[in-house]
């Protein structure tokens, strides 16, 4: 029970023969999951779509296992799949409704209105629903860019998003790239006991604090590809040791 009003619909209320929804929410993301539970805590009948087959957005499909440290709430940080999997239950608790392998492909006007709102009829891959009001949170939904050159090797062991603690246990992992996620999937391999290699076409272009972590937890020379030895700011341990 909250101790503070919350307008809830009922536990046996019938979903499944609703002629319209009050709110129809485009992702499952942090943003929509966020934003459902706002809705249905004002009782109002809320439907959440999502692409995939799990709700949690990012977190969930690119970096399940990072430590997230700056959510309200969780000063001890907390992983991706924890804060997916408890937003999520907090947004199905309170009667949120959800379509998952479902993907939005339009948003059409009606001529139908209910309450001072034109409905809208959300048409997604496997159907239609009306609505008086659509939140579109669609954040990201492909993954980074595929290489061509990694996909030939047909290998389990290429993967488009930051690794899981068990894909790389006692290893070696080997980043491509110098942006943000590279570089946090890199600083969180080291922090777990893997060696690591980063593979940076040009400048690294994610944040020099991180970089500097990278380099102080014995990530290997960001910069293969760069001759470092001009930069003598931003020289890599290989080349600092020579
Ligand atoms: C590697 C990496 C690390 C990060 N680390 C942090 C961090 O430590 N702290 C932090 O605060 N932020 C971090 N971020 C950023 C954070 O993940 C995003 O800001 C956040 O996920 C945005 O939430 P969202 O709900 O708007 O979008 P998303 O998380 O992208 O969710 C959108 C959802 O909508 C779905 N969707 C998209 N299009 C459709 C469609 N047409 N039909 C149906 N569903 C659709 C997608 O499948 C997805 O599930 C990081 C990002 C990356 C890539």
């Amino acid at each position: 029970m909250a101790d503070f009003k919350v307008t809830q619909i009922d536990d046996d209320f019938d979903f499944a023969n609703l002629p319209w929804w009050d709110v129809v929410i485009i992702g499952a993301g942090p943003g929509g999951l966020a934003a459902s539970l706002t809705t249905a805590h004002r009782a109002l009948t809320t439907l959440v779509i999502e692409a995939k087959d799990l709700p949690g957005g990012q977190p969930q499909f690119l970096y399940a296992d990072k430590k997230i440290v700056d959510v309200p709430g969780f000063p001890d940080g907390i992983s991706g799949q924890e804060l997916s999997d408890r937003t999520y239950r907090q947004a199905a608790d309170a009667h949120v409704q959800f379509r998952f392998n479902e993907e939005l492909t339009a948003i059409e006007d009606t001529d139908q209105e209910v309450e001072g709102d034109v409905l809208k009829k959300v048409v997604t891959s496997n159907g239609s629903y009306l609505c008086r009001k659509v939140i579109l949170a669609c954040g990201l939904l492909h993954y980074p860019r595929r290489l061509p050159v990694l996909d030939d090797l047909e290998s389990d062991a290429v993967h488009y998003r930051s690794p899981r603690v068990k894909d790389y246990e006692g290893g070696t992992v080997i980043v491509v790239g110098g942006g943000d996620s590279a570089l946090d999937a890199a600083v969180m391999a080291l922090q777990r006991g893997a060696r690591v290699e980063v593979i940076i076409r040009k400048e690294p272009s994610g944040k020099a604090d991180t970089l500097n972590h990278v380099l102080e937890l014995g990530g290997n020379s960001p910069y293969v590809g760069v001759d470092c030895r001009s930069n003598p700011e931003r020289r890599c341990r290989q080349c600092r040791a020579e």
